[in-house]
């Protein structure tokens, strides 16, 4: 079984990225900026946001993040954007979920300027993820996008199911791997037999929030597995994947933790560069 060492594939992508910027220094005289806004002090954010500005900063991104406290008014936040979506130093906007309940996150993220939207849910970026067309896409399904493509390079034709469907994972994840020629089943929590389904599958992609749902016996022989669960638990974090079982059938397996979530912030890193590349087109 080849374990997807996330921690390993994020390490190779940030250099490729880190030579990518300094050729690009070298092309404009300047270099793509990421700025991040975060809202309060709630503390998982806090480190989400300190390990995206170290890495941005390690491929040699121009990064800023910057803070108000969990009461700053809505048209605070908006008008910031607005000033960031037209300062041309500043290549990518993200803005940290989740938000104080009185701010619309569909307001925020509507407000960034789609050609700077870095985590890809504006909603023109939505669509033309689904219409094929170029596009900034969410980070984490573009990180298990390109470990499967390690994996596999020519996916067409494969089976693909998709557990889960929410806007961050299961639907961009499903509209990647039908660009690349899967058939893709997408389930939920009201699919029939969920076990059936994914012993159709050459890949499964688990992002559903259940420790350990995906079991040894749901998978086929040789299908490769994606596990994008992070859940705590009283035996430490697990993913959505039974690890022990169904590494004993899959031809690859990430694990929980060390897969999936490093490369979530390389593909921001990532996104952040194509952003600044289609602006100077
Ligand atoms: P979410 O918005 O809560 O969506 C969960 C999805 O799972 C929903 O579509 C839900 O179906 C489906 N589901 C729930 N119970 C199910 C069941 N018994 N069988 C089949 N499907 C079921 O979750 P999310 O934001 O996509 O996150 C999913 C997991 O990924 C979480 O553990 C989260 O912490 C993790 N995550 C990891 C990263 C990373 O970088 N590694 C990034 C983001 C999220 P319905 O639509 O029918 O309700």
């Amino acid at each position: 079984m080849i374990l997807i060492d996330g921690k390993k594939l994020a390490a190779e992508l940030r250099e490729e990225l880190k030579q990518e910027v300094s050729e690009l220094k070298t092309k404009y005289n300047k270099v793509p900026g990421l700025t991040v806004i975060l809202i309060g002090d709630m503390a998982p954010s806090q480190i989400y946001v300190r390990n995206k500005e170290k890495s941005a900063n390690e491929v040699g991104l121009k990064s800023e993040v910057i803070k108000y406290p969990d009461t700053v008014e809505e048209k605070t936040i908006l008008d910031k954007i607005e000033e960031l979506n037209n300062n041309d130093s500043i290549s990518g906007i993200l803005v940290q979920l989740p938000l104080p309940k009185h701010i619309d996150k569909q307001k925020v993220i509507e407000t960034i300027t789609p050609s700077k939207d870095v985590d890809g849910f504006h909603p023109m970026n939505v669509g033309n993820l689904s219409s094929g067309y170029e596009s900034s896409v969410p980070c984490t399904p573009l990180g298990c996008y390109l470990m499967i493509k390690k994996i596999e390079p020519n996916l067409s034709g494969k089976k693909a199911v998709v557990v889960g469907r929410s806007n961050l994972n299961g639907k961009p994840m499903t509209q990647l791997l039908l660009k690349e020629n899967c058939t893709v089943t997408i389930t939920h929590s009201r699919t029939k037999d969920l076990k059936a389904e994914c012993l159709e599958a050459d890949i499964i992609v688990a992002a559903v929030g259940i420790p350990e749902l995906v079991k040894g016996d749901w998978v086929k022989k040789d299908a490769i597995v994606i596990d994008v669960g992070i859940n705590k638990t009283e035996n430490g974090l697990v993913g959505d994947v039974a690890f022990d079982e169904v590494s004993k059938v899959a031809k690859a397996l990430t694990p929980v933790p060390g897969g999936v979530g490093p490369m979530t912030i390389a593909c921001l890193l990532k996104n952040t560069i194509d952003c600044f590349k289609r602006s100077q087109k």
